[in-house]
């Protein structure tokens, strides 16, 4: 664990989190940014952005992303580029937990938008946690001379897929789409023990203990099987990412984390914006706003801590 104390630590790096971050940094709040991949949020994914206020011509989703970024870095924010694995949010010092670190801050602000899915594969809940993982960088050494893969077809699953290819024996990148998003020269795919199938749903992982093989079928209908021992789930849906929160603040029958107007969760000093809100609209500029409101609220705690006690039912 870093002895640092940061003043705001804040846990997803789309345009909640950036703007929040722009903030605080600002406001001269020790910051820190934790985001798991630049091509994981729905930024990313947006191919064209030509509604966010201020844009004289559309940007794509990842431009407009690194003007975030720069924008945050420039007012002194620290990003780390890491998935966060857990929290614990009760005590006057919060902590946030990756693989590798434990960060602590005054306050912390939750951003990690909606690309999240619900376990819809035949297999999934039952064999998380053994052999099947949503997270490489947390699991990768458990497969050391195995067959793994990975399911799904954007840039954080390649990636992801070649971060595999250095522990695992074989790893098969499975592609429910006949096109990879990313371009063919992308260096994760030029290793030699990944195998990349595309056009393939995954119908199926099944096993005793853990996890032994999977069910393919392809477009035609056509079945088959792969007999390995690890499965990472990499495709996106649209439910909110609070799975790391495991239940330490109220979150709606959506999964969504509830807050008031000013972005305060059901904690003190631990707000949410963007996505992963109940938000009624999904848009960059909403997002952006209200991680300017949770970085006005975060600095007004971690100032005032005495004034900011609240009854957040009351
Ligand atoms: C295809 C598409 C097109 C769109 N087009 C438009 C448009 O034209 N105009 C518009 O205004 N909006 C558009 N949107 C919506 C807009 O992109 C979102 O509303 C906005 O990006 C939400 O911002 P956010 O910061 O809340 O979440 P995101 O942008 O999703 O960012 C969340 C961040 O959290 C990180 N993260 C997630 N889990 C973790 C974890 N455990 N640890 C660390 N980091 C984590 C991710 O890496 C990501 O960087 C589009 C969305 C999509 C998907």
């Amino acid at each position: 664990m870093s002895d640092a104390i940061y003043d705001v630590v804040i846990i997803g790096g789309g345009p909640a989190g950036f703007s929040a971050a722009q903030y605080t940094a600002r406001a001269k709040m020790k910051t820190v940014v934790i985001d798991k991949s630049q091509t994981a949020g729905a930024l990313a994914f947006a191919s064209l952005i030509e509604n966010y206020p201020g844009l004289e011509k559309p940007v794509s989703g990842k431009e407009l992303l690194d003007i975030f970024r720069r924008q945050a870095i420039r007012f002194g924010a620290e990003v780390v580029e890491a998935q966060v694995i857990g929290v614990s949010l009760d005590a006057e010092t919060k902590q946030v937990f990756t693989m590798d670190q434990t960060y602590q801050g005054k306050s912390v602000i939750i951003a990690t938008g909606s690309m999240g899915r619900k376990a819809t594969i035949k297999g999934e809940a039952e064999f998380l946690g053994r052999g099947l993982s949503y997270c490489a960088i947390c699991d990768a050494a458990f497969f050391k001379g195995k067959t793994v893969c990975v399911l799904g077809d954007s840039e954080e699953a390649v990636k992801e897929a070649g971060l595999l290819t250095r522990f695992a024996e074989t790893v098969y990148l499975i592609s429910p789409s006949q096109k990879l998003k990313v371009s063919d020269d992308h260096p994760a795919l030029a290793a030699a023990n990944l195998k990349v199938l595309t056009g393939l749903m995954t119908t199926a992982v099944e096993g005793g203990e853990t996890v032994e093989k999977i069910k393919l079928k392809d477009t035609q209908g056509n079945e088959s099987e792969l007999q390995l021992s690890g499965v990472f789930v990499y495709m996106h849906g649209s439910k909110p990412v609070t799975d790391y929160l495991q239940g330490s603040v109220e979150v709606a029958e959506e999964e969504c984390v509830v807050t008031n107007k000013m972005c305060e969760a059901s904690i003190a000093g631990v707000f949410a914006a963007g996505d992963v809100t109940c938000t009624e609209v999904r848009q960059v500029v909403v997002a952006a706003s209200q991680g300017c409101l949770a970085a006005l609220s975060a600095e007004k705690f971690v100032f005032n801590k005495k004034k900011t006690k609240r009854d957040w039912h009351g």
